[in-house]
């Protein structure tokens, strides 16, 4: 699955135990499904092919909101009925019979009803122009939904399936469709599909309504993007990706693509980014429909990233598949990881390396706080399993993946992966398996690097000594854990017994880099040639360096210059260092200044973002104005030679500084106001700004935008629904609006029916971001509670909304935040409050940490 960007998880609760009791395996089921839109329920049909371990009256299986009918149980001896007990709370059915039925094999039919839900659970409900869809998303565990099952990762079997639809509606499951008859009941049509080969509950997929689709091939693999009709034109880009992908992965895999056919379907309401079932992969539209004339690079690049995430996944979690969730890293840091491979072969220019090390910052952000959690982590309830879709699942571990990865090389690497694909194909395994496979492979101690970072909880931090002897760097690397708070000394004394197995990569002097294995809590490594030490060659590995101030400067300056992910990784480190208060911020302002004309765009949006954390949380309080001055006077220049405003020629990245450039000078009143001539004009005529500076204009133009401006936005957005990337460029834009009255409109809007629920978080984390709506949105939270549950549910959306309360830096909103969900427990957000709380503690002790030295260094400039 693919995130949505912005979701932030995590929770530790007290668990009611929701695994099956075991000794009942599935090896078939075959599924039929009468869809009723109009009424949004269906009618089911199953027959579950089972062996049985040994003889046994009852037979417990998942199922949720289902309403049984007939249910019989066959064997050898004959069919008997059943009788039906629900546990709602374990979401399972026990099936009883009077005589026992025999070991071996057997078979379960059910026929039921279900409902067509709007919650973006299990078999859904969704709408587009004017008519309704029934879509599914089964992961992680509402399969049991749909139909009664046996709904854990580990019981694999095969799916043969078919589905009863309106004669105007077509259908798309896993398998290839294999026969499409009229009827039986008047005016409906039967899809039958392929049986697929053996796979997990959770990668089912069914989707009926008018979807059209664009075909291509890759190999022998036919392939189709489809959509509601009046985005068939957006289809042709994804289609682009796919193919080289599929094409790609049979060769990097060394295994062809495991089923007959491979579907991406385009969803109108969907609650994730994207979903790898196998064989009918399923999107949020805004993450796959594109233009091909008129897309912004930075769209062309989530799409191709994001369709390469589930393609990947087509071998690496449905061909071979974890055991049980708390595996769920395998699954996606490896698909995070190995999405970048064909996106990089296709487009290099687009510098995915860039990338991977903005992604390790972000998993970084997570994992310094105490409350982070192992990659491999313990849940047994679906809120539990829910919350582990995390940047730690995703971001942390394809951090470690590139890190292992630079250091047995590419091509070992690959071998490594390929041959455990081999060995555990249409099987389940579990991360042990991986890693002893690549250690087998690799003959290098993979096992023990993953072992440390799989299992201890935290982020490492490597402080550095070195001095020049005889021609050569010695370099002294002291290990501890890392804790991203002032005053966290006592935290981090406690896990002081923590140390990693970390291949360290050194460069000096812009040299080759020189590899060793760092284990000890404090070890001395040798490099040749003397100069500053970057002691994380490529920001490829996974851990924070901490250098004294003096060396930081000399970093930023080096001839030759650090790699842009290099830049990146040192501004993510000192900026952490100084979150702990281990340096004084000034040492970060003064290493972001001096980076100030960098020509990697993403090496700005880092220091970017941290100047707008000083500007909010510690200049705020005291003496903004001069921090803005400051600020302008180190950056305007920068525009200046960027150039202010376009011109025509200009290349991505100069157009991409410039929109960051704009955004961070966006309290320069002249800025301000051609900002809004600049979005006025891009609305009369879209041609007036390239694709990569509607969004930031947009934004800037927002932030400053009275109540003419804000309808000009609703008007355009709601004339844009058939262009998701239009459309949400007006739509993130309204979140921007600083005005009071302007605010509670755009509350109220995004709780109202014209928001789709799977966009109102999205509207809410955006506002909980913005200084100007930040206050207005918590009350409106706590005020509108029973409305906005109402709208998003608590599964797929709170875990992101209460993840943005963290942008608050006081300890009574800490405590106000704490009390209120006391009283409206969220066990579904119970790890993302726990750390949302910790973000606000913590900004707000780096406010008191770095508030004088701030002062001190501003009186200097
Ligand atoms: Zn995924």
């Amino acid at each position: 699955m693919a995130l949505v960007a912005g979701l932030l998880s995590l929770g530790s609760l007290a668990a009611i135990a929701q695994r099956l009791p075991g000794g009942v395996t599935p090896t078939n089921y075959t599924l039929w499904f009468a869809p009723d839109l109009e009424k949004e329920t269906f009618r089911g049909r199953e027959t579950i092919a089972v062996t049985l371990a040994a003889p046994a009256t009852a037979i417990t299986l998942h199922a949720a909101e289902i309403t049984f009918g007939e249910v019989t149980i066959s064997d050898a001896a004959g069919t008997q009925p059943a009788r039906v007990t629900l546990d709602e709370q374990a979401e399972t059915a026990t099936l009883t019979v009077p005589r026992a039925v025999g070991k071996g094999p057997a078979t379960i039919a059910i026929t039921y009803t279900g409902v067509l839900n709007d919650k973006l659970r299990g078999f859904y409900l969704s709408r587009a122009n004017g008519r309704k869809y029934a879509v599914s998303q089964m992961e992680a565990t509402d399969a049991r939904r749909a139909f009664p099952s046996f709904d854990e990762p580990a019981y694999k079997a095969t799916f043969a399936i078919s589905l009863m639809v309106d004669a105007a509606d077509s259908a798309i499951s896993n398998g290839r469709q294999v026969s499409d008859t009229p009827g039986p009941e008047p005016g409906k049509h039967t899809v039958t599909f392929a049986p697929t080969p053996k796979m997990s509950t959770y990668l089912v997929a069914l989707l009926v309504g008018d979807f059209v689709c664009r075909t291509g091939s890759a190999d022998t693999t036919p392939i189709r993007v489809c959509a509601t009709p009046d985005k068939l034109g957006l289809t042709a880009f994804a289609l682009a990706a796919a193919e080289q992908q599929v094409a790609f992965f049979n060769t990097f895999f060394g295994i062809p693509y495991p089923y007959e056919k491979l579907d991406i379907i385009g969803v109108p309401d969907f609650a994730a980014g994207a979903m790898e079932n196998a064989g009918a992969i399923t999107f949020r539209e805004r993450l796959l429909l594109a233009d091909d004339k008129t897309a912004s690079v930075d769209v062309r690049i989530d799409v191709a990233r994001v369709v390469a995430h589930e393609l990947a996944h087509q071998w690496f979690g449905n061909l071979v598949t974890m055991k049980w969730w708390d595996d769920i890293w395998l699954n996606e840091g490896f698909a995070t990881w190995a999405a970048n491979k064909p996106v990089a072969a296709w487009k290099p220019e687009w510098r995915l390396d860039i990338t991977a090390a903005e992604d390790t910052q972000t998993a970084l952000g997570l994992d310094v706080l105490r409350s982070t959690r192992a990659i491999h982590t313990d849940v047994s309830t679906p809120a539990q399993i829910n919350e582990v879709f995390d940047p730690i699942a995703y971001e942390k571990t394809a951090g470690v993946l590139n890190m292992i990865e630079a250091y047995v090389g590419p091509e070992a690497f690959r071998k490594g992966v390929s041959s455990y694909l081999e060995k555990y194909s249409t099987s389940n395994a579990a991360g042990e398996d991986f890693w002893m496979e690549m250690t087998r492979v690799t003959e290098k101690p993979v096992n023990r690097i993953m072992k440390s970072v799989v299992d201890q909880p935290g982020a490492p931090v490597l402080s550095v000594s070195s001095r020049c002897v005889s021609g050569a760097t010695e370099v002294t690397l002291r290990q501890q854990r890392f804790v991203g708070a002032p005053g966290a000394v006592d935290a981090a004394k406690t896990a002081a017994g923590q140390t990693w197995t970390l291949p360290v990569c050194i460069k000096t002097g812009g040299g080759e880099p020189t590899c060793t294995l760092v284990s000890e809590r404090e070890q001395t490594l040798r490099a040749p040639g003397c100069g500053a030490p970057m002691v994380n060659a490529d920001a490829r590995g996974y851990y924070i360096t901490e250098y004294d101030p003096a060396a930081v400067a000399a970093l930023a300056t080096l001839t030759p210059p650090l790699t842009a992910p290099e830049r990146i990784s040192l501004l993510g480190d000192e900026w952490r260092l100084v979150a702990a208060g281990r340096h004084d911020v000034g040492t970060y302002l003064d290493l972001a200044a001096a980076l100030a004309g960098d020509p990697t765009p993403a090496v700005l949006t880092e220091a970017a973002r941290r100047l707008e954390f000083v500007r909010q949380s510690i200049a705020g309080a005291s003496e903004p104005e001069r921090f803005d001055a400051w600020v302008s006077r180190t950056w305007r220049p920068v525009l200046e030679q960027v150039g202010v405003d376009p011109s025509p020629g200009d290349d991505e990245d100069t157009n991409r500084r410039r929109g960051i450039l704009w955004q961070l000078l966006a309290a320069d009143a002249e800025l301000q106001a051609r900002a809004q001539a600049r979005a006025r004009a891009y609305m009369a005529d879209p041609s007036a700004l390239s694709p990569t500076l509607a969004a930031p204009v947009l934004q800037v133009a927002a932030a400053g935008g009275d109540r003419a401006l804000y309808d000009a936005y609703l008007l355009r957005m709601k004339a844009a629904t058939n262009a998701p990337e239009e459309f949400y460029r007006y739509f993130n834009a309204l979140g921007s609006f600083g005005e009071p009255a302007l605010v509670t409109r755009t509350l109220h809007y995004a709780i109202s029916p014209e928001v789709r629920s799977q966009d109102t978080p999205l509207l809410l984390e955006q506002m909980l971001g913005t200084p100007a709506a930040r206050e207005a949105a918590w009350t409106f939270i706590q005020q509108e509670w029973a409305a906005l549950t109402a709208k998003v549910g608590v599964f797929q959306a709170m875990p992101a909304i209460v993840g943005a309360l963290g942008n608050f830096c006081a300890t009574e909103r800490a405590a106000e935040i704490r009390a209120f969900f006391a009283a409206h427990q969220v066990p579904e957000a119970a790890r993302s409050l726990t750390q949302a709380l910790e973000r606000i503690e913590t900004c707000a002790a780096v406010r008191e940490r770095q508030s004088a030295p701030f002062r001190r260094w501003l009186a200097g400039r």
